[in-house]
């Protein structure tokens, strides 16, 4: 069995890898750690070896796992909340959340736009990829209009758009699809360059389509503990 050290080893070196192969720039491509499921102590292992950005999907889980970290550590750890945040969740997840990748509905917006925020949280709009409009996220035909939403907001910074590949296919579709609504998004919104895109299964070709922010739990941090 690997250690954590050898399979952050491992995972970082894979991403500066793709990011070469893509010819793009060593450094370009941000990790983020997914540590859901995970007691702080893996957070805190994580940062003595170089990691500072950690993703998380329930407020419930992170709101005290994020306090206990900054208790026992001085090290600066970055909170990306990556999950579907219920609205009446999103102060708690914002007070110490810097980045939210699931923004995916407008109902969401407006809670978050209620809210009194020390300062502006970035935020990726998430894709819904399929026909399905039942599906969570924004349809790309609706991108336009709900990003224009976003840019209004005081207490968001529009970053770019986030996206998960369906597993029944070439993940490469997908990411494709996520690149062309970022050079839309880029038309009216220049500074919302990123794109998070890629999780343990497939991050190398979101590298390859532009991923700026991967996700990546297991090949990380194994299998689920908690
Ligand atoms: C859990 C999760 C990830 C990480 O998934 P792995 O397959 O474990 O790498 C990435 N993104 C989101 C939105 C997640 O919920």
């Amino acid at each position: 069995m690997p250690s954590l050290e050898q399979r952050y080893q491992e995972v970082s070196e894979r991403i500066d890898a793709a990011t070469a192969a893509a010819g793009r720039n060593v450094g370009d491509v941000q990790l983020v750690v997914v540590t859901k499921n995970h007691p702080a102590e893996l957070v805190l292992d994580l940062l003595a070896l170089g990691a500072r950005d950690f993703g998380e999907n329930r407020d419930q889980e992170a709101s005290p796992k994020a306090q206990q970290v900054a208790a026992q550590s001085q090290l600066n750890a970055q909170w990306h909340f990556v999950g579907q945040l219920q609205s009446n969740k999103a102060k708690s997840a914002l007070s110490y959340s810097h980045f939210l990748h699931s923004l995916d509905r407008p109902s969401l917006l407006q809670a978050i736009n209620k809210l009194e925020l020390l300062e502006p949280v970035k935020a990726f709009i998430q894709l819904n990829l399929t026909d399905d409009e039942n599906r969570g996220g924004i349809q790309i035909g609706q991108l336009e209009e709900f990003a224009n939403a976003v840019l209004a907001s005081e207490n968001l910074t529009l970053v770019g758009v986030m996206g998960v590949a369906a597993l029944d296919r070439d993940p490469r579709h997908d990411f494709e699809l996520i690149a062309k609504a970022s050079e839309r998004l880029l038309e009216f919104a220049p500074d919302a360059k990123s794109i998070s895109a890629g999780m343990s299964h497939d991050f190398e070709q979101a590298i390859e389509f532009g991923s700026t922010h991967v996700r990546i739990g297991t090949a990380i941090t194994g299998n689920r503990a908690i």
